[in-house]
């Protein structure tokens, strides 16, 4: 996994996900070296990295500009650009420019998580998986009762990750904001 601190970052640009959440992500993700990945709401490249370097082909959406600049760049640094293609634009349009795939992961969707959810699962290969990364409440709750319109039953973790700071009076834990990964798989 590549450390928080070695991303280049934007400040207009929101990421990368923690390093410990990118682990869980990977891990319930299941992401094989023949899949094709969408990371829609890709931001500073967090995940869109991490897939780049385990999956055949991600294609990197996100509708704010800085977050294609800055993925591009983190791209460049970590020499992951040959089989990333970064889409500028909303991942609802975007979704139409890309054939089939094997894993839809949503970090953004700017209050369209149930139309992205039923769109990228009718362009989702059998036995793909769907993984929403979600810090709002309220985009738990949608993206469950999306899935479960397409009866799928999601598996949903809580994360509360605390750090440790190290000083001279100890190891202080630094606790950073909960977030919840949702992920399902299509015809189980
Ligand atoms: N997973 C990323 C962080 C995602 S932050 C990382 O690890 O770096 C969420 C991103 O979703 C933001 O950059 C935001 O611009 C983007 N976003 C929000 N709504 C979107 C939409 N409808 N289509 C595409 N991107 C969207």
């Amino acid at each position: 996994m590549i450390k928080d601190q070695d991303f280049i970052k934007n400040p207009n640009v929101p990421g990368p996900t923690k390093e410990e959440v990118r682990c869980i992500v990977i891990c319930k993700s299941g992401v094989k070296p023949d899949d094709i990945v969408v990371d829609i709401g890709c931001g500073t490249g967090g995940l869109t990295l991490e897939f780049a370097k385990r999956a055949k082909t991600v294609y990197s959406i996100d509708i704010n500009p800085d977050a294609i600049e800055t993925t591009k760049q983190n791209l460049e640094k970590y020499g992951l650009t040959k089989n990333v293609e970064v889409i500028e634009g909303n991942g609802f349009e975007a979704l139409d420019k890309i054939e089939k795939f094997d894993l839809l992961v949503i970090g953004g969707s700017g209050g369209k998580l149930p139309l992205l959810i039923e769109k990228g699962y009718n362009k989702l290969n059998n036995n793909g998986r769907i993984i929403v990364t979600a810090i709002l409440l309220e985009t738990c709750a949608e993206a469950i009762s999306s899935l479960d319109k397409l009866s799928l039953k999601p598996d949903v973790v809580n994360v509360s990750i605390s750090k440790g700071e190290i000083s001279k009076r100890g190891t202080m834990m630094l606790a950073r904001n909960p977030i919840t990964i949702i992920s399902a798989q299509k015809g189980i």
